[in-house]
């Protein structure tokens, strides 16, 4: 099984990628994880993202779609995968439809988890992740045991830099311009299922229960 998740930054793609992933024993694979794991690890492909990652700009495609296709040869993707924040413009979509046609393999569900622009804002502010284990957690709706501290690695907890106010305005500029065009482009495709991201965690779980059996 086959999926891309789409939706705006914020909208519980990772939460519900991380869900399928267990449910499915299908890898997940998250380009943003990916940048934020080499940028801890301080290595060239990290510095290279990082600069456009603060602003709340898009690393350039030919950067996020070699990574992603070396990725998606690995052994593990033979039965499947969950590709969560990729792709996120034309070019990187053009450019997946192109790798899979020539590996013989298709996309089986593009997921777009749809929530608007002020459920998401709110959403985000909450947001604090360990800089250490990458560990996500939410002020309100999930809340570490001990405030402030990651209950993974006792790490304390920050707010993303790409989660600041000025920067998640931008990240949702670019959503609409860059990826929300790739909404119609699945559809065409007729892989597309439109999910409302907004009713809570639990409910989105059933629903993709019942979409993917
Ligand atoms: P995410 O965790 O998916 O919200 O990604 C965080 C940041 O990583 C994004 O705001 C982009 O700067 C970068 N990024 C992740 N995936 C991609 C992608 N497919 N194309 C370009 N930039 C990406």
């Amino acid at each position: 099984m086959n999926i891309i998740m789409l939706g705006a930054p914020g909208a519980g793609k990772g939460t519900f990628s991380a869900y399928l992933e267990n449910k499915y024993q299908v890898p997940h694979i998250a380009t943003g994880d990916i940048f934020r794991e080499n940028i801890r690890n301080n290595t060239e492909l990290g510095a290279k993202a990082k600069s456009y990652m603060d602003k709340g700009e898009l690393v350039p495609d030919e950067l996020v779609v070699s990574l992603v296709v070396d990725r998606l040869a690995k052994d593990d993707c033979k039965k499947g995968y969950i590709l969560d924040g990729f792709p996120r413009t034309m070019p990187q979509a053009e450019a997946l439809s192109a790798e899979l046609e020539r590996t013989g393999s298709k996309i089986d569900y593009a997921l777009n988890i749809d929530c608007p622009d002020d459920f998401i804002v709110e959403r985000m502010s909450g947001r604090r992740v360990c800089p250490k284990c990458g560990a996500s957690y939410h002020l309100v709706n999930v809340p570490p045991k001990t405030e402030g501290i990651c209950d993974e690695c006792g790490s304390e907890l920050i707010q993303r830099k790409d989660d600041a106010p000025e920067t998640v305005a931008n990240r949702l500029k670019v959503y609409h311009t860059e990826t929300q065009p790739l909404i119609d482009y699945y559809r065409e495709q007729g892989v597309l299922e439109d999910v409302d991201g907004t009713i809570g965690r639990d409910n989105v779980f059933a629903v993709l229960d019942k979409l993917l059996g």
